[in-house]
């Protein structure tokens, strides 16, 4: 059996290579390293495959968020709903530009922001609501909508786990996630499911005016240079790592079934475990892209099979091991324990294990039996 890896970038660059090397050695021979073709080319064909009016790709999925709440124009003060069970990234971001992070709890089957919870913390300043599809799994971005519509909210998707998920409307249509609310962001790093060989990242609109400010944002404020109308930022993805997701872009949906796949062969695997719950799989649908493929471990013993696993030589995760709202730099005394049970509870229970394009059935299987083994 090859050897277990959370991630395994080597494996899936080899069939690659040729032709990331060969477009490597074209920015080279050319020192278009900033602003140049590749990146142009990118741009296109992501908002093809997205089939969203304008991508705005910049240096970091940490960037997009930053730039895209620049872009609409919020005031310190003004607040900014979130997860409370997220990547500190999303609520970084917020309290840099001076915003107030108002984070509420998750949904326990989804992992991802509570409706009732945004409703119950709408407030007069509430000016935006940040979704986050955390582990590749659409939040309920129907419900979101709609409450953004009635409060005249903001909305900005964080997709830096779900690029290439499908969101479901109740009429059956479906649409990309990240292009449906105002502004979506997304993140190239390299463990993400379309990850570059560096950093990277991206912002989404299909709004023609917001586009053009995010434009401006991303490239110091200017439009013509040297003449700067808005404070911005220098944020670029480089023509190198604009090869680099050129080549994986096309793959991207093979990608994302395969990892599919592995999930399914994980629950099957797992389902007889009654201290066990596998995530759920929407059946026969494009809209789950597991990122990480997370169970919970009900017994009150996530933290010894870990440690088990890792003695057997599997790989694993805990995303995240502490609410947002209890981290140093996010307390504040406007939050009570008592609005955030599901979120204490999944701190406790998650593990997510390997998951990425070059598993294989005889892993899944010692990975799952060593599982059933333990508990
Ligand atoms: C990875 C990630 C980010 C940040 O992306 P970077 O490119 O690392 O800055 C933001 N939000 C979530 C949910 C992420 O997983």
């Amino acid at each position: 059996m090859k050897k277990i890896q959370m991630v395994d970038l080597q494996g899936q660059y080899e069939p690659l290579k040729a032709q990331i090397q060969q477009s490597f050695n074209e920015v080279l021979e050319t020192a278009t390293f900033i602003n140049g073709p590749q990146v142009h080319s990118f741009q296109k064909e992501l908002e093809d495959y997205l089939q969203v009016k304008h991508v705005i790709p910049c240096a970091n999925g940490t960037d997009a968020l930053q730039i895209a709440m620049m872009a609409l124009g919020l005031k310190p003060g003004d607040e900014v709903i979130t997860a409370d069970f997220t990547f500190a990234a999303t609520v970084e971001v917020i309290a840099l530009l001076g915003l107030t992070p108002v984070l509420v709890d998750v949904e326990q089957d989804t992992f991802n922001i509570d409706i009732q919870a945004i409703k119950k913390a709408i407030t007069p300043r509430t000016k935006a609501i940040v979704p986050v599809h955390l582990y590749g799994r659409p939040a309920n971005m129907e419900a979101i909508m709609q409450i953004a519509k009635e409060h005249h909210l903001f909305v900005i998707e964080d997709n830096a786990q779900a690029i290439g998920a499908d969101f479901t409307w109740s009429d059956g249509r479906k649409q990309k996630l990240g292009t449906i609310g105002h502004i979506g962001a997304t993140s190239f790093f390299p463990s993400k499911n379309l990850g570059c060989y560096g950093d990277g990242g991206a912002i989404f609109t299909n709004d023609d005016e917001l586009a053009h400010t995010l434009r401006g944002i991303v490239n110091h404020g200017m439009y013509i240079r040297y003449h700067h109308d808005v404070v911005g930022v220098n944020s670029r993805l480089d023509s190198l790592q604009a090869c680099v997701l050129r080549v994986k872009l096309p793959h991207l949906d093979t990608y994302n079934q395969k990892r599919r796949a592995f999930a399914h062969l994980y629950s099957e695997g797992l389902k007889k475990n009654p201290h066990i719950i596998t995530p759920e799989i929407p059946q026969g649908d494009t809209s789950h892209v597991f990122h990480q493929y997370t169970i919970r471990i009900t017994n009150g013993k996530r933290d010894a099979l870990a440690e088990y696993l890792s003695q057997n030589g599997v790989p694993f995760g805990v995303y995240y091991p502490i609410p947002l709202h209890q981290q140093k730099a996010y307390q504040d005394s406007r939050y009570k324990e008592e609005d955030f049970p599901v979120t204490h509870q999944l701190v406790k229970e998650v593990l997510s294990l390997p998951m990425h394009t070059e598993l294989d059935q005889e892993q899944i299987n010692f990975i799952t039996k060593l599982i059933t083994d333990f508990v």
